[in-house]
Formats: structure tokens, sequence, C-alpha cells
């Protein structure tokens, strides 16, 4: 409410204050004028009786005389002196049992108070005086009447009545309306000037106005209340200043992400929504990056949770500096961040931005005296072209990462519809691969391994093979993620191992005692607490020698739960199997862990194996590997081997067995043999004892 603006006028303080006064001071005014006109009343009364009296005792000698001698003309005489007294009305002189001796009379006053005056004095008194002889007998002889006429005094008690009312009724109104004037400048005044201040204060900051003192008043009740009051703002405004901070705290918990303190998904959503409504109206682009870490869970399994932790905020403090206003960068999830670039004029602006982001993490993370290298993938899509809202973008965006990632990391890939049609065409192939067991469409095919001390093949890798209907043959790199995705890897992985130890044995059976089988186990199967017994009942059921099998395992599949995997390995271990480290050099190979684990064998990634020995860094690590092997009294197996020269040096480091096409691309089960007959130095196995 505006100060006094807000109050009808008849409820302001002032005016009621003065109403109030008013009537008291009339009530008060006209009771005691009345009070004084009963007493001025009472007065008069008994005024006319006294001077009746002094009368009747003034002509008492005379009147006595007049009527002792009988005389009329003395009473007459003697009445007609009384006529000079104007309230006397009618005197008479009486005999005893006689008329008067003498009467004299007046008309009645005609006064116009006459009707009130009568009500208060009656009209007319009568006064009486027995007349004696004078001495001796002191003998009765008439009486001496006086009427009064009260209407004389009556006139003068309503007059003086009339004078007292309104003078004391004017005195009250005076005293009520200086009363009011005081109380207006001691409270309403001051009161007023309080309620203007209050409401001119801006609630937002009620600490920032404190209410004046008015001045004279600092000690007394309104001091009081200034004082009270402004405390109160002072509270009022700390209470909201804490709110404020907690209210912004709240918004900054659910807007940012508590990590990195980057925006969070949510955030994103909505600045995307405003970017792509700006970018609409100018006809711009927006191209979105979806940057992904390559393995973060495995990073994660292998330091420690805040390492991890720290790791993050190290990578978004370098994308932040690296972006600075250029870009708005967000954290999407756990392992993923958003980057949004605006005015994009050609795609390959964008392409430049992921690249640059893809260099950030070049550098290697030190963490915990730990050099740690990461690696991410960033998907990207434009605006209008890829999608026209929020949602699609930033789901084809992060479609477009996990697709990059499934071919290979460390890259970048836009969205483009394709990789739309691409999805649905894996989602029917995951179908069809959930047919292909029974509709017999899975093989097995045998790669042969080398062993170099001998010189001979010691055995061979058995891979899957699947012929689609329609489609052909599909990559196990495209079919077995797939498989691990809808677990249907569980059930081909079983028929995996049935067939290639029904094939180890069949070859055993038909002569070749000294084959070795190794077998792909999935990180999926790995878990599967079904495996040892599978395992234990199958070297038992095709009479398998201890050492004839080996399971491949690959660092990804162990290092989610190190301390499970560890257990379960060592557990297969105890079957008779031989274990072997796959693709090592690919994940986050570190010695540590390795040590931890009762693997027999390492097998080096054939990327390292590339190049040799003209590929400096792959020399470098090939020897790394060969020698941690070594120390480890690990057997060191070189994948992908495709020429002589990879051989020889692979010789040189004292690696000890070698894989790859130079030894044979992966065959059927009848060519494997074929191309085992033709080697040369191979034992004739059907010979006993001979191995
Ligand atoms: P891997 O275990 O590393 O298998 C070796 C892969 O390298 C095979 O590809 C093989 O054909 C290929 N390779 C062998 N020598 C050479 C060479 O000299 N040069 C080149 N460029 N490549 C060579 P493949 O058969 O396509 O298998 C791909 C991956 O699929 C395998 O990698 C393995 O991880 C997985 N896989 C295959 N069969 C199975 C299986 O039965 N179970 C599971 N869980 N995974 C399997
Ligand atoms: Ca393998
Ligand atoms: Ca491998």
């Amino acid at each position: 409410m505006d100060t006094d603006k807000g109050i009808h006028s008849r409820e302001h303080l002032s005016v009621k204050l003065l109403k109030a006064v008013l009537f008291g001071a009339c009530v008060l005014g006209i009771g005691l004028s009345l009070v004084q006109i009963i007493l001025d009343a009472r007065r008069s009364s008994q005024a006319i009786d006294r001077k009746a009296r002094e009368m009747l005792a003034m002509i008492k000698e005379p009147a006595s005389r007049a009527v002792s001698r009988r005389d009329v003309d003395m009473g007459q005489e003697v009445l007609n002196g009384m006529m000079a007294i104007k309230s006397v009305q009618v005197a008479a002189i009486r005999l005893d049992g006689t008329p008067e001796l003498a009467m004299v009379e007046r008309p009645v006053f005609a006064s116009r108070y006459r009707l009130l005056s009568d009500y208060i004095f009656d009209p007319i008194r009568i006064y009486r005086q027995e007349l004696f002889e004078q001495e001796p007998g002191k003998k009765y002889l008439g009486e001496l009447i006086l009427s009064i006429d009260t209407a004389h005094e009556g006139k003068a008690l309503i007059q003086r009545s009339v004078v007292v009312f309104f003078t004391g009724i004017t005195r009250a109104i005076a005293m009520a309306l200086l009363l009011s004037l005081i109380y207006s400048a001691l409270l309403t005044k001051p009161l007023q000037r309080l309620i203007r201040h209050l409401s001119s204060i801006n609630p937002q900051e009620p600490g920032q106005q404190q209410l004046p003192m008015p001045k004279g008043n600092e000690n007394n009740e309104l001091g009081l209340w200034v004082k009270s009051a402004n405390k109160l703002l002072t509270a009022i405004d700390h209470h909201h200043s804490l709110r404020q901070k907690a209210e912004a705290r709240i918004m900054r918990l659910s807007q940012y992400d508590y990590l990195t303190r980057l925006p969070n998904r949510r955030t994103i959503q909505n600045r995307i929504n405003k970017l792509i409504k700006k970018a609409a109206q100018r006809n711009e682009n927006i191209a979105l990056l979806c940057l992904g870490l390559d393995d973060f869970k495995s990073v994660n399994a292998q330091v420690n949770f805040n390492a991890a932790e720290l790791i993050l905020i190290k990578i978004s403090d370098r994308l932040r500096n690296h972006l600075g206003n250029r870009a708005y960068l967000g954290r999407l999830g756990e392992d993923q961040f958003a980057v949004i670039q605006t005015q994009v004029n050609q795609p390959y602006e964008a392409a430049e931005m992921a690249q640059a982001l893809i260099r950030q993490l070049d550098q290697p993370f030190e963490i915990n005296n730990e050099q740690l290298s990461i690696t991410a993938t960033v998907g990207v899509t434009l605006f209008p072209g890829d999608g026209a809202d929020v949602d699609t973008l930033l789901q084809q965006a992060e479609f477009a990462m996990i697709m990059a990632k499934s071919r290979s990391r460390n890259r970048y890939q836009f969205y483009v519809a394709t990789i739309d049609t691409e999805i649905r065409q894996r989602k029917k192939l995951e179908m069809d691969l959930h047919q292909a067991l029974s509709h017999n469409e899975l093989s097995l095919v045998f790669q042969p391994q080398f062993n170099y001390q001998q010189g001979r093949l010691i055995g061979a890798e058995a891979l899957l093979r699947w012929k689609h209907p329609e489609k052909g043959l599909i990559s196990p790199d495209t079919f077995i993620p797939m498989a691990e995705h809808s677990l249907d890897i569980i059930p081909i992985g079983d028929w995996v191992l049935e067939n290639a130890c029904r094939q180890l044995h069949q070859w055993h059976t038909d002569g070749h005692q000294g084959l070795r089988m190794a077998i792909n186990l999935s990180a999926i199967q790995l878990q599967d607490q079904g495996i040892v017994e599978r395992v234990a009942m199958l070297l038992d059921k095709y009479q398998i020698p201890p050492g004839a099998l080996e399971l491949e395992v690959t660092e990804t599949a162990i290092i989610e739960d190190v301390e499970a995997s560890k257990a379960q390995l060592e557990n297969i271990k105890n079957t008779g199997v031989t274990l072997a480290l796959d693709d090592f050099g690919t994940g986050y190979s570190s010695l540590g862990y390795l040590k931890q684990f009762p693997f027999d064998k390492i097998k080096i990634d054939k990327s390292f194996v590339e190049g040799l020995p003209e590929n400096k860094s792959n020399v470098g690590i090939v020897e790394a590997i060969v020698q941690i092997g070594k120390s480890f009294g690990l057997k060191v197996l070189a994948e992908g081997v495709e020429t002589i020269a990879q051989e020889t040096f692979l010789t040189s480091t004292g690696c000890q067995e070698g894989q790859g096409y130079y030894y044979g691309k992966p065959l059927s089960s009848s060519a494997f043999i074929a191309h085992l007959v033709n080697q040369p130095n191979q034992p004739d196995y059907s010979n006993p004892g001979d191995s």
C-alpha cells in the first residue's frame, strides 16, 4: 500500500483520533455544563424562596398594623409597595374568616422561556405569613399571602444556562482540536513518515534503508518501535541474502556438473534450444560435437576412483582452455562431453574443431606419478542439416560417436543419414545373429601358430565365421560385439568351445597329438559363472591333455572387475588349460596388474608387428613387450606376422611364437591339416613318442 494514498480518508488515524477526542470532549462539555446548570437552577430556586420570605418579613409589620386597624387603604398601600417587585404576581392580606382586606394582582408574565422555567421552578410559588396582634395578647389576626411568578427567575436562569452550555461546548471543542493537533504532531505525522519510508524500502534489500529515528522519540515507544523494526529489517536482509545464496547454489548444482563445473546435460539442452532458435532466424549453422572418452571404464578400473575423477577434471580443463569463448562446452555424462559450435559456415570447420579437441588429449595425463594416455572419439551433427530439435541432434551426435568408436577410436565422425540406416541394419543383423546358431550359419576356421625354437607349426587359433544367408561372410569384428551386447555370446561361445574341442580331439585321434588349440573367450563368457565347469567338462569329454587347450582373453575383458576376473582365471587355469593375454598393448597394459593374473602367454597385437623392423616406435614397443614377458616368465606370441623380415626381427628379440598370414590364413579344418602336413619340419605325430 502506497503510504497514505491507499487509506480511505475516513480511516486516517488523525481523523479517527479527532472524532474520538471530539466526541469525548462534547460528552464531557455537555455533562459538565449540565451539572453547572443544575446547580445554578437549584441556587435560583433557593433565591426565589429567600427573596419571598424577605419580602414577607419586610411587610409583616405594616400589614399587621393595617389588619388590626381594619384599615383597607393602609393595607392597599402596603401591598402596592410590593408591586414594585416584578416577580410578585399576587399579594393579599386576609382577615381571619373574612375576605381580603386588600389585594393586588398583575397578569402572569408572558415569557417564551415559560415552558421550560415552569418545568424547573413550578409556574407560581405561594408564600403565607400569619399575622398576629402586637403585645400584649398576640392574638391571631389574619394572614399575608404572596404569589411569586417564577418565570422571571426562570428567564434569567435559562439565558445563563445557554451561555454556560455553549461556552462549555466551545471550550471542549477547542480542547479537542488542540489535543488532536498534539496527537498529530507527536504520533500521526511521525507514523506517516515511517510508513512512507517503509513502503519505499526495496523488498530485495530491506536492510539497505533503515527507518529514520523520529527526533525526540529516541527513548519512547516510537523509538523502540523504530529500533525493533530496523533490527527486523536487518534480520530479514540477512535471511534474504542467505536464501539467495542457497538458491544460487541449488541453481548451480542443478545446472552444472558437480565435478567439472561444466554445464550439465539439461543445461546443454537448454542452450542448444536457444542457439538453434537464434540460428534458424539468422539462417546459420550450428555444429554439435559429442566427445566420448575411449575405454574410460578401463581407466576407472585401473586407477582409483579419485584419480579417475581427477582425470575428468583435467580433461575438462584442457578442453575449456582450448575452447575459450569460441564454443560452448558441457558434460553430457560420465565420460561424454558436448561442444556447441555456432556460426559454422562449412562442415570442415566442425571437423577442424573435432580434430583439435582430439588433439587436446594427445599429451598423456600424469596421475599418481604415472603417465596415462587417454583418447577420445567425437561424433558431429549439424543443425539444421541433420536435425531440427535438440533431442535429435544430441542423439545423432551420440550415435555418430558410438558408431565411430565401433570402427576405430581416437577420431571423429560426422552424423550422416546413412548412420541411421546403419543402426537399423545393425539391429536387424543382431536379430539375424540370434538365429545364426539354430540356422547352422556359424563355422570355425583355424589359423596356424608357429614356434620359432622348434621351427614348426604347433597349433591353431580357432576363429569364428558367420555366413549370413543374404549378406555372405560377416566379420567377427562386426558380429562379436553385437553378440556380446545381446548376450548371445554365451550360447555362441559355448558352441565355439564345444566345436573347437571336438575338432582338437579329432586331430589328436587322427594322429596329430601334439597340436594345441587356442580359443577366444569374450569378457561376457569370462564373467559367466558356469564357464569353469564347462571347460573342465570339455577337457574331460574330449580327453584333451593338459596344455593342449589355450584360452585367450583380452585386457579389456579382465580390467572391468580385476578381483573377480583374477579369481575366475585362477579357477579356469586349475582345470589344466593355459591362458593367453590377447591383443597385448592395445589396452591399458600396466606391468603391475599383469603380474597378478595367472597368464602363461602374451599375444602382441598385430598393430605393433606392422612395419617391423622399419617402424622404429613399433620396434621399441615389441622389444619392450618381449622383455616384460621374459621377466615375468611368460611366453610371447606375435600376431599379424606377414613377412620374413618381421619374423627375422621377432626371433632376434627372443619372441617365441608367431601367428599371421606368413604362416597361414585362417583355414577350414581339412585345409589346415593339408597345410600342416605340407610344412617342412613337421613331426609325424602318427608315430608315437616323436613329439
Ligand atoms: P584376434 O583374436 O586378434 O584374431 C586375430 C585376427 O587377426 C583374426 O581376424 C585373423 O584373421 C587376423 N589375422 C591373423 N593373421 C593376420 C595377419 O597376418 N594380418 C592381418 N591383417 N590379420 C591377421 P578375425 O578372424 O577377423 O577375428 C577378429 C577378431 O574377432 C579376433 O581377433 C577375435 O577378437 C574375435 N573373434 C574371432 N573368433 C572369435 C570367437 O570364437 N570368440 C570370440 N570371443 N571372439 C572371436
Ligand atoms: Ca585371439
Ligand atoms: Ca589378437
